[in-house]
Parts: C-alpha cells; sequence; structure tokens
C-alpha cells in the first residue's frame, strides 16, 4: 500500500448505496484472502443496499454440486448479506462462469448477464468482469467463446465432478503457462473494444475487474468524456508488502470511490 495515495480513512459502517468487487480467486488454500472478503461482508457489504460481485470470486467453479466445506462456507456468508436485505448481483470471471441458478438460488442473489447496464442515483452505469475487452488475446478469446456455450457446458456439467475438476486443475496450469508468454499489453483491455461498450451502451461510466489492474481511466467517446474503473485482485495470503485488495463505493450522491486495503480512499 503505497501511504501516497492514501486520502481519509472511511468509517466502518460507510454510508453507500453500492459496492463492487471482482478477483477474488477465493480458495481453500487461501485462508486470509477469504477472510478478509468475510470481513469486507461483515463491515461494509451488510451496510449497502446493493452488492456487486463482478466475477472471479472464485478461483475456479466446477459446478453447483461442488458442495466442499469451503464453498459452502462462502455460500454462507454472502446468505447473510442477501437475508439482510441487501440485493446481491452476480456477473460471472472466466474462473466462475460455470456458477448456475443452484449457487444463486443458496446465495440469495441475483445472475446478470455479461455486460449488465445499472441505474444508481440516476446514472448509467455498464457493468462487466472485463474479459470480453480483452480482444487482442485472440487465443483466449477463442477458448471464451467455445466455453460459453451453451451446449459445451451442458456437455462439461454432464462430466463426473471428480473429472472436472481434474480437467480444469489442466486448464489453470496451461493458463499460467500461457500468460507468461504474452506480453502486458496482450492481457489488458483493448482501447477500441472499451470505446465500442462505451458507444454502443451509450453510458459514459463502466466498472471492470480481470485485468487486476486497479485504476480509474478517462477515454473519450464521441466527444464525451468516459471513466473506467477498474477493480483490484485480492490477495491476503502473501508477503505484507504484496498484500492487495478492494472495492469500490458509490454514495448516495453518486460519488464513485477507489477503496483500497482496509477501507482506505485512493485517488
Ligand atoms: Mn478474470
Amino acid at each position: 500500500m503505497n501511504a501516497t495515495h492514501v486520502a481519509q480513512v472511511v468509517a466502518a459502517q460507510p454510508n453507500t448505496v453500492a459496492l463492487f468487487i471482482s478477483d477474488l480467486h477465493l480458495q481453500a488454500a487461501m485462508p486470509r484472502t477469504a477472510e478478509a472478503f468475510f470481513r469486507f461482508l461483515r463491515n461494509h457489504a451488510l451496510h449497502t443496499r446493493q452488492l456487486y460481485l463482478l466475477g472471479d470470486i472464485f478461483e475456479y467453479w466446477a459446478g453447483d454440486d461442488d458442495d466442499n466445506a469451503f464453498n459452502q462456507q462462502v455460500i454462507a456468508a454472502i446468505r447473510v448479506v442477501s437475508n439482510s436485505g441487501v440485493e446481491v448481483f452476480w456477473i460471472s470471471g472466466n474462473r466462475d462462469f460455470l456458477v448456475g441458478e443452484k449457487f444463486a438460488a443458496a446465495c440469495g442473489i441475483k445472475l446478470l448477464s455479461d455486460p449488465f447496464v445499472v441505474c444508481i442515483g440516476g446514472e448509467k452505469i455498464v457493468l462487466t468482469h472485463g474479459d470480453s475487452l480483452c480482444t487482442d488475446d485472440h487465443a483466449y478469446m477463442a477458448f471464451r467463446a467455445q466455453v460459453r456455450q451453451a451446449k459445451w457446458q451442458s456437455e462439461f456439467l454432464a462430466r463426473p465432478l471428480e473429472q472436472r475438476k481434474a480437467i480444469i486443475a489442466g486448464l489453470r496450469q496451461g493458463s499460467r503457462e500461457a500468460q507468461k508468454e504474452k506480453s502486458d499489453a496482450i492481457m489488458d483491455v483493448n482501447e477500441g473494444a472499451v470505446r465500442t461498450m462505451f458507444d454502443t451502451i451509450d453510458t459514459v461510466t463502466m466498472i471492470h475487474g480481470h485485468t487486476h489492474r486497479p485504476a480509474r481511466h478517462v477515454t473519450q467517446s464521441n466527444g464525451t468524456e468516459c471513466h473506467r474503473y477498474v477493480l483490484p485482485d485480492w490477495n491476503w495470503d502473501c508477503d505484507i508488502d504484496a498484500m492487495r485488495g478492494g472495492w469500490i463505493a458509490i454514495a448516495p450522491d453518486g460519488k464513485i470511490d477507489r477503496i483500497g486495503l482496509d477501507g482506505v480512499v485512493l485517488r
């Protein structure tokens, strides 16, 4: 965490109307990150009106029948928030796109398509995980087109759970190796794809994750200033210098803030 970015500290119960998170990559092997998520739910999500989970909340999702103890713990924690009256929404990421209606019902959340336009405080905001904007990564886009087909998904989900987990483990390993060969630019969003999304959806605000490059970008679209907010990934299971996480918050007056670890507002 860079001290120069610290502007003010938010109270434990921020007065927000909506919170956005993504890319926690939750997994049993990273218990501190899971604890940080549970703390975020208790301290922040319980005190807002809407919570948006924008993809890759899980490191992987093999199917709604994968009801291991860790997944059940995460579902129960989200359920506490939705039971309290907070509306919870979900856009799948490239890791957890196999989440289905059974999971949604267990959590008490609503699955949204990607991209999805919301209206918060009179402002139209387009929400997306962000992977569909990375059009320079041709190999990934081809893979995405395949695995997002309903036929591919129903065939995959018909396999035994253990077989699905083995296939996913192979895909994760392959993805790690492929990423070493890809340039930073290829794995970031394509500016043309971003402008096209702003133009098509006719909005000036976008929130997404996926790239793990938290920022607020200003883009021109048809002569209008557009703002693209990028969410951070989370990792509390590493050296203290590398620890990261955070969210985006919308205040009742429509102000959008990027919030870092422990509720610190980022400039
Ligand atoms: Mn992703």
